[in-house]
């Protein structure tokens, strides 16, 4: 385990990037909507569309996207984020190919965040591949868009300070999170309202219940490494 590095100062803005509309919320909520109330210009970049969020085979496809759309939005209004972006890649079928680390260029570039946050694409024996093709594609798209050579028609780079990786294989990073943090980040969660069932296992209020009681225990164990009664634990990595 390497040395602890302390939490950032707020950032003047951040963005946040998932592979699917509710991973961003599972990953750094708690974090974000501390830096939101203190004063942080937040965005989310969703890279697919969904379409595979139901355990239900005659679900309305179409349907489902536009659903799981309306509730990243209302998501990311509880997260205290100024806009959400989606690139509509298929559910299940993400690549971190070039013409997708060109867009989440584009929107690193566009939003000019001082903090990126993504999954780990690193992270061992992971199950879900469009979980290790965000990560992939968040940290190339970083490299892109700080060096001005990459995607030049794009005009303009930018360099974000900071790229905190979720779902960490080996943390080396916390930030602290309060009871407060913790509520919001299941506010933000519960807005997903189709995955209750499927990805947060809640089919009664007692499950709700539990659900929330989930949320609050991985955050005290994420904390405790560093010493922090709540936490979202974090690889750090230097962008320079
Ligand atoms: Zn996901």
């Amino acid at each position: 385990m390497t040395a602890v590095t302390g939490a950032l100062p707020t950032p003047k803005g951040v963005l946040a990037i998932g592979a699917h509309p509710d991973d961003v919320e599972f990953g750094c909520a708690a974090t974000l909507a501390r830096w939101t109330g203190d004063g942080a210009e937040a965005h989310l970049l969703i890279l697919t569309d969904g379409a595979k969020g139901s355990w239900e085979p005659s679900e309305d496809v179409a349907a489902l996207i536009e659903t799981r759309k309306r509730e990243a939005q209302e998501a990311a209004g509880v997260l205290g984020a100024v806009a959400v972006h989606f690139l509509d890649a298929v559910d299940g079928e993400l690549e971190s190919g070039l013409t997708l680390r060109e867009a989440v260029c584009r929107v690193i570039r566009e939003t000019g965040p001082d903090v990126v946050l993504g999954h780990d694409p690193w992270k061992r024996y992971r199950l879900h591949p469009d979980h290790r093709h965000a990560g992939f594609l968040t940290v190339d798209g970083v490299v892109a868009a700080r060096d001005p050579h990459f995607f030049p028609k794009q005009g303009g780079h930018h360099r974000p300070s900071t790229l905190l990786l979720f779902e960490a294989d080996e943390a080396d990073h916390w930030e602290p999170a309060e009871e407060s943090h913790l509520e919001v980040k299941v506010r933000a969660l519960l807005s997903h309202r189709s995955q209750w069932r499927s990805t947060m296992g809640i089919e009664s209020e007692s499950d709700r219940a539990a659900f929330e009681q989930r949320v609050h225990n991985a955050a005290r164990e994420a904390g405790e490494p560093a010493g922090l009664p709540y936490a979202e634990a974090f690889r750090c990595v230097d962008v320079d």
